[in-house]
């Protein structure tokens, strides 16, 4: 799957829930917690494929998944730009320490499994905002 299939894929579920959530009367604080990992691996199967089969894509004991993927991600489908006979596909615009390239044969995309910025539930409340879309508006390059 492209990185713009996922990424359009994603907004609709992430619409399709937040709309479900405020026709129930449902506050910032409360939809935050929806989105904690826990209670989306229970009640959104759909989501996330990590969710059926019970992992989670960090090591981390808290997990929020209001941000999936992330604000500073950064993706071009058709290359961002090459690097030798190698094509890099995506990097972090905030250059995370935690954050590292992933090499898979002449393509290079960047490897967030390390990285917690999006997912803390303090990142997560000062980005707040109903809309994924306008908070992921950057990403596509
Ligand atoms: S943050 Fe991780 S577990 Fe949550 S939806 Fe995204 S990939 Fe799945």
């Amino acid at each position: 799957m492209s990185y713009i299939d996922w990424y359009e894929k994603h907004a609709v579920k992430h619409k399709k829930i937040i709309d479900k959530l405020t026709a129930q009367g449902y506050g910032k604080e409360q939809i935050i917690e929806y989105f904690e990992y826990e209670n989306m691996a229970k009640n959104e199967k759909e989501f996330c494929p990590l969710y059926e089969r019970g992992d989670k894509c960090h090591d981390t004991d808290y997990l929020n998944c209001y941000f999936c993927a992330c604000p500073h991600f950064r993706f071009k489908d058709d290359g961002v730009e090459k690097i030798g006979s190698k094509t890099k596909y995506s990097f972090c615009s905030i250059e995370s320490k935690n954050g590292a390239e992933g090499v898979y044969g002449d393509a290079i995309h960047q490897d967030c499994s390390k990285c917690l910025v999006p997912h803390t539930k303090k990142y997560v409340t000062k980005n707040f905002d109903l809309s994924w879309k306008k908070v992921m508006s950057d990403c596509q390059l």
